[in-house]
């Protein structure tokens, strides 16, 4: 997780937020707002600006996403439209917006309010720890230590790790590599790994 500067919202979103007074249910209200492409269009508008990253995970949101009700909107209704209240999760079953489902915890952070840098710290095995009881219940309240993820994380991170380590001695070499490598999904665990190599070699 990293923080996000969540823009100005649209209009449409707006209209439906002072237009909705709790009926139809709020799931009925929502499946009615994505019938005429709005909902696409705030989906859109989050991705953009998450860099097509999951707001939880940071997995790539390409081919996979939707619009992630932060409080759920089966138990808050007025937060159904609520911009603050938005994101875009991955749907992996095993974590983020699908693992939370109707859930919710007053520990959890939205990433758009809260920076969670401090909180969470990543090894080039693909783990992830908190560095709070908060932040270690919400890894598992999210799933974000899901196989899958560390998995994938770890394909990613050791091949960092493995290079830099091979290059150290080439610091020109090393240079190039790290102005030339671009950052694609996972940027917080691929940040502070490869720093803390940097810093020990
Ligand atoms: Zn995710």
């Amino acid at each position: 997780m990293h923080k996000l500067n969540r823009p100005t919202q649209l209009n449409e979103l707006l209209e439906e937020k002072n237009s909705y007074k709790g009926t139809p249910s709020a799931q009925k209200a929502w499946e009615i707002f994505g019938e005429n492409g709005d909902r696409t269009k705030v989906r859109k508008q989050l991705e953009e600006i998450q860099n097509y990253l999951c707001a939880y995970c940071e997995n790539s949101l390409v081919n996979d996403g939707h619009i992630d009700h932060f409080k759920p909107k089966s138990s808050n209704w007025k937060l159904t439209f609520d911009w603050e209240n938005l994101l875009v999760s991955c749907t992996h079953n095993d974590s983020c917006g699908r693992k939370k489902d109707d859930n919710f915890e007053d520990y959890w952070i939205n990433p758009y309010l809260t920076d969670p840098t401090e909180m969470f710290r990543f090894y080039s095995d693909g783990q992830i720890k908190g560095n709070t009881e908060d932040a270690e219940n919400i890894i598992k309240d999210f799933g974000l230590d899901s196989p899958r993820l560390e998995s994938k994380r770890k394909g990613i991170l050791s091949i960092l790790v493995l290079t830099i380590n091979a290059l150290k001695d080439y610091p020109d070499a090393l240079e190039a590599y790290l102005e030339s490598e671009q950052i694609v999904i996972f940027p917080t665990a691929y940040t502070q790994i490869r720093d803390k190599t940097l810093a020990i070699l």
